[in-house]
């Protein structure tokens, strides 16, 4: 939806809690409408992390 990507635009992801999935002790999980990565930081901030691409080419060294 264009509403909600303008939304995502700004950095006000909307988190999919229902994907939500425990990788290496930190939850990740992806928007519900961009579907861009993000990760929960400890104190429950949910952030898009820097080097994670969804396997699109960057792989980690
Ligand atoms: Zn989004």
């Amino acid at each position: 939806m264009r509403l909600g990507i303008v939304g995502c635009a700004l950095g006000m992801h909307r988190v999919d809690h229902t994907k939500v999935r425990k990788v290496y002790g930190r939850e990740t999980s992806h928007c519900s409408r961009c579907r861009q990565v993000l990760e929960q930081e400890p104190e429950g901030h949910w952030i898009v992390p820097p080097m994670h691409d969804a396997g699109l080419g960057q792989r980690p060294r």
